[in-house]
């Protein structure tokens, strides 16, 4: 949270208690806004909500101290509002704790848990070492390596920046898994989630911009979420029961949905490393099609049986129905941070060594 003084244009970053306090001492001065970034104005300040980038991280804080949590007391954990409860107990997640203040007015919600380290109360450390491991050991599923070729490469980092393949991930010069487990290894501590993209691009590295020409030639995989619910229960395993129970009655769905569609066939499904599945396909024995018959698949899908696959296609200015050109996958054998679960056949979690540091 930051505070912009119009006057003097001074910046001021603020921790959540910082922001309270500065609201209930500025009551009386607030004025009305419709300004969805934030929190409050006076005549002379504006107070900023939490940007996106501080969100994120928190966002992946959270659920990895969720699953510690469930860990710790076998009982699954809820996150509403930087509130972790776990049957009757509950637990206040602070951004910082710098003083007996700071940590009295976080402890009105739950015994506090810090996300940074402090002498004051327990603090939660997030254990990067061993995504840094699993991408220093990484390779793809022999199945997947010809297919990196024109495809897009990005990487979601702890920081919510995005980066990029910095080349081509062609057979040129070295294998396609080679290089990307160069680019990989970059970023390895920091990557939270690695994306591939459906379609083939010409000059893949512009999708960058979103830029890059299409060659109109798709990777036939599927998404299979539970349904969206509130709130989610996350286990030790770092995921929700209930969103898994859905998406695995959805892909049964699935698997009987498709018998009616000929040369479309299940290859491969993966746990997406969230809500549910990732399902790769082939039609008539290719893992891609064109994307007219992609497009067609997905729409036969969704007409006939709504609710089972995620929708990415909309109509164009012609009423004719598109899939969305820009559409990323997670690449298989990569980790989603949110839970630690690798997006792969079997389930399988890191062995994160995440940890609550109690005061001395
Ligand atoms: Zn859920």
């Amino acid at each position: 949270m930051k505070l912009v003084n119009l006057q003097h244009l001074g910046v001021k970053n603020f921790s959540e208690y910082q922001a309270a306090t500065w609201l209930e001492e500025h009551e009386k001065e607030l004025i009305e806004t419709n300004d969805t970034h934030l929190l409050g104005r006076t005549k002379n300040d504006l107070l900023y909500k939490m940007n996106k980038t501080v969100e994120t991280k928190r966002q992946i804080y959270e659920s990895r101290l969720a699953a510690l949590i469930a860990l710790k007391t076998g009982k699954p954990v809820t996150i509403w509002n930087h509130v972790l409860k776990s049957g009757d107990k509950k637990y206040k997640t602070a951004d910082r704790v710098h003083s007996k203040e700071e940590l009295a007015w976080h402890s009105k919600k739950g015994e506090v848990i810090s996300l940074t380290q402090t002498t004051l109360c327990p603090y939660f450390k997030l254990d990067t070492e061993s995504v840094k491991q699993h991408y220093n050991t990484f390779s793809l599923p022999k199945w997947f390596e010809p297919y990196t070729k024109f495809r897009h490469f990005r990487y979601r980092l702890l920081n919510a920046q995005w980066e990029f393949q910095k080349r081509l991930y062609n057979s040129t010069n070295g294998t396609s898994t080679s290089k990307l487990k160069h680019d990989i290894r970059r970023y390895n501590n920091l990557i939270i989630k690695a994306y591939f993209s459906l379609g083939r691009f010409l000059n893949p590295k512009k999708e960058k911009h979103g830029t890059a020409r299409q060659l109109k030639i798709y990777y036939v995989a599927f998404d299979i979420d539970g349904k969206d619910h509130f709130p989610c229960k996350i286990e030790s395993t770092g995921l929700c029961n209930d969103c898994m129970v859905t998406a695995t009655r959805k892909l049964h769905a699935f698997r009987e949905a498709i018998i009616a569609i000929k040369g479309l066939k299940i290859e491969n499904v993966l746990y997406s490393g969230t809500k549910g599945f990732h399902v790769h396909c082939s039609v008539n024995g290719e893992r891609e099609t064109d994307l007219k018959t992609f497009t067609l698949l997905n729409r036969y899908l969704i007409e006939n049986h709504p609710d089972i696959i995620d929708n990415f296609t909309f109509q164009d200015h012609y009423g004719d129905w598109q899939y969305d050109t820009h559409r990323i996958f997670k690449i298989p054998n990569s980790v989603d941070c949110t839970s630690g679960v690798l997006c792969s056949e079997t389930f399988k979690r890191l062995n994160v060594q995440d940890s609550l540091v109690l005061p001395k």
